[in-house]
């Protein structure tokens, strides 16, 4: 199937409050392009340099979100026009984005990651640090970002039962915080499982674009 049907076949079966992420990372503008004519507007990047060079060259009225994992160092060059930043795991990292946005006069919205997995590689904070973080004070002082919700990665398993069990505890937890409720759960994979668990916003890349070669 060709990118566009591939996004129609996942519009179709995915709630109109869910929003899809369509995962570019790795793929060439003219793939981009394709699902952009498709109607397509929300592009997942998880590479500072490439998304700042994709912004540069594609229609200015996509939504670009980070879902990788962002350096703070970093956090500049996309803060002056990043949609959303899903993968944001400290305290430290919010207080540099929060400092960028200021500087670009802007509010930048954020997702907190949260470690449901199993495996032990993964990124994010687990959810006593999650409440903490949001609860402090430090954290009620950033004026210039505005934490949305949250975002998780389920273990990397054939075990449906696993997965969903992790999706539940996230979105469990975040009925802590009914003001934060996009969840962005889902991926090529388990997107379907995702939003039966609740998810608001799905990330899809493979499903889309096809497989990915990092060796290009
Ligand atoms: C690459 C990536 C995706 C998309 O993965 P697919 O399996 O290709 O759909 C989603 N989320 C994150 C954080 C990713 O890094």
């Amino acid at each position: 199937m060709s990118i566009s049907e591939n996004i129609k076949h996942i519009t179709a079966q995915i709630p109109e409050q869910v929003t899809l992420v369509a995962v570019s990372k790795t793929k060439p503008n003219a793939l981009l392009l394709e699902a952009y004519d498709a109607g397509q507007r929300d592009f997942g990047e998880n590479y500072v340099q490439e998304l700042v060079d994709k912004q540069e060259q594609l229609p200015k009225d996509i939504r670009w979100h980070f879902i990788g994992h962002l350096q703070s160092n970093k956090v500049k060059y996309i803060a002056p026009f990043v949609y959303l930043i899903h993968g944001v795991d400290s305290l430290s990292l919010l207080k540099e984005i929060n400092k960028q946005a200021q500087k670009n006069n802007r509010v930048i919205d954020c997702l907190l990651q949260l470690y449901i997995a199993q495996e032990e590689t993964k990124f994010g904070l687990d959810f006593k640090e999650a409440s903490q973080l949001l609860l402090s004070d430090e954290f009620k002082e950033l004026k210039y970002i505005s934490v949305k919700g949250f975002m998780a990665m389920a273990s990397h398993t054939d075990n449906v039962e696993q997965i969903k069990k992790e999706f539940a505890s996230l979105k469990t937890f975040s009925l802590q915080f009914p003001d934060l409720n996009i969840l962005s759960f889902g991926m090529s994979g388990d997107y379907k499982l995702a939003i039966q668990e609740g998810s608001t916003m799905i990330r899809v890349g493979s499903s889309i674009f096809g497989e990915r070669n990092y060796n290009i």
